[in-house]
């Protein structure tokens, strides 16, 4: 359980120290965005939340008010697009600080403030969904793990999210782990069938694919493969990375957030430290030529 308590001390000297260093290294990050500018080829940054609720119920929960200002924040300074925008900024070069928006999941919870707060904002966001336990009321099993039986979303909800216009996307239908799974019927099920059973539940064509965890060990080339042949336009991981325009727009590189403005904004602000550092994950899909092939993110 993360501490959401603001006089936490080590909670509280760990974010002086990233204010700190984010001050100290703000010339640097200037000067980098000024070249890529110069190249067209600033990074769309694309962000991962899970659940925003006040409750702060376990290390994926954030509060609301720590939400807003992010958003308030993010605003402010950067461009908050779609994931069809940032794709688009990705084929064409960009030279806008760009951020796009993510959930996993589907938390209940997230539609009491969160979502009403991007609607009215009108800040895009694709939001993706466990079909299982939508359809079925039942809380995800990272959550039971921990003895906390947390609601999901219902599907009444998905379905007036994606009326208002918000980008539901598929995450699975049971949250595996695709990197443990090599059976190409239990892939094709969780990668193709979760994706076709969301989009008839919502009448909708469903667009995107996030891989649970998200972690390098968690990704699988051959599902890659099956979410390319099967029509997705992205996958999304969750390794962390910057997105920068002429590599590949198939695969979409998310950044967690932590519950606190200063780490977020300390991360989407070319952190020089992570701004080269993230390798890209190796796969290759059709001919090839939509994916990267193991290039250094440079
Ligand atoms: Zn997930």
């Amino acid at each position: 359980m993360t501490s959401a308590n603001p006089l936490n001390t080590p909670a509280l000297l760990r974010r002086l120290a990233i204010g700190g260093y984010y001050v100290a290294s703000l010339p640097w990050r200037k000067y980098q965005m000024r070249k890529l500018r110069a190249q067209r080829r600033v990074p769309v940054v694309s962000l991962y939340y899970h659940r925003i609720a006040d409750d702060r119920a376990t290390p994926w929960t954030q509060s609301f008010a720590n939400f807003a200002r992010q958003m308030r924040w993010l605003k402010r300074h950067f461009d908050l697009v779609s994931l069809e925008e940032a794709q688009q900024r990705l084929r064409q070069g960009n030279t806008r600080p760009t951020v796009h928006i993510t959930f996993d999941d589907g938390y209940a919870a997230n539609c009491e403030q969160a979502i009403p707060l991007l609607l009215e904002e009108k800040i895009p966001c694709t939001y993706f969904v466990t079909t299982h336990y939508i359809m079925r009321g039942l809380p995800f099993p990272h959550d039971v793990a921990r003895g906390q039986r947390l609601a999901p979303n219902t599907l009444e909800q998905i379905r007036a999210m994606a009326q208002s216009g918000i980008e539901i996307g598929a995450h699975t239908r049971t949250h595996p782990d695709l990197g443990k799974i090599s059976e190409r019927g239990r892939l094709h099920d969780e990668v193709i069938g979760a994706g076709e059973e969301l989009q008839q539940a919502i009448g909708k064509p469903v667009r995107y694919f996030a891989f649970p965890f998200g972690q390098r060990r968690n990704l699988n080339p051959s599902a890659f493969h099956l979410a390319y042949e099967a029509g997705y336009e992205a996958v999304c991981s969750a390794f962390g990375g910057y997105n920068f325009p002429g590599i590949d727009p198939f695969h979409i590189q998310r950044i967690p957030v932590e519950d606190a403005l200063i780490p977020m904004i300390n991360r989407v602000t070319l952190d020089p430290r992570k701004l080269w550092s993230v390798r890209q994950y190796e796969y290759r899909v059709g001919s090839g030529s939509a994916a990267e092939q193991g290039v250094a993110a440079q």
